[in-house]
């Protein structure tokens, strides 16, 4: 908690990620570091509190909405096929939201994903061809990006800003396919 706090000085609440389609509502009543339930997004309008989402190599993605909300979103191939990014944009939309704004933090690339081909089968079946590439040894590979972008696009949300690296190729980021590291990006959300 002690580095968490030194990046931002709030109590931060966050899930027992399980690559869900599972939403979870931060109440105004939470006010300490916290570890809410099971789930794989947050939505939030506490003013007191961090939202947190981890990952290494998954997709993250945090949402703000013009109407004071905010939400951090884990979101990995199973993510993606459970929907948890749709379902978090409509959650927001039906609490009110129109503007809605994405942050795409950084993932695996397709350049490096090797994928199996049942579970691409799935999430083509879902996303199109397009979500079907092929990594630099030429091998199946998912597109988390294209999933990702396509999604938000088809509901109307802008990306105010993505981040291109990839985890497994750069050194800079935690990657479970690079070295099955337990240590995981922190996608953070707050109200300053
Ligand atoms: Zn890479």
């Amino acid at each position: 908690m002690r580095i968490r706090h030194s990046i931002v000085n709030k109590p931060w609440v966050t899930l027992n990620q399980i690559h869900s389609n599972k939403i979870v509502r931060v109440s105004d009543t939470v006010n300490s570091d916290t570890v809410l339930t099971e789930g794989d997004a947050l939505i939030s309008n506490n003013l007191k509190c961090a939202i947190a989402v981890f990952a290494a190599d998954c997709g993250n993605v945090g949402i703000v909405t013009d109407n004071g909300l905010i939400a951090a979103v884990h979101c990995g191939w199973r993510g993606l096929e459970n929907k948890i990014l749709q379902n978090t944009v409509k959650e927001l939309l039906s609490m009110g939201a129109s503007d809605i704004y994405a942050i795409v933090g950084p993932n695996i690339r397709k350049e490096c994903y090797e994928f199996g081909e049942e579970d691409l089968k799935r999430l083509v079946s879902i996303y199109g061809n397009q979500a079907k590439a092929t990594t630099t040894k030429k091998t199946p590979s998912l597109d988390i990006n294209y999933c990702i972008e396509s999604i938000l696009e088809s509901l109307n949300v802008k990306i105010a800003f993505k981040n291109n690296h990839c985890t497994k190729c750069s050194d800079e980021y935690f990657s479970f396919r690079k070295d099955k590291t337990s240590k995981r990006q922190a996608l953070v959300l707050y109200f300053g």
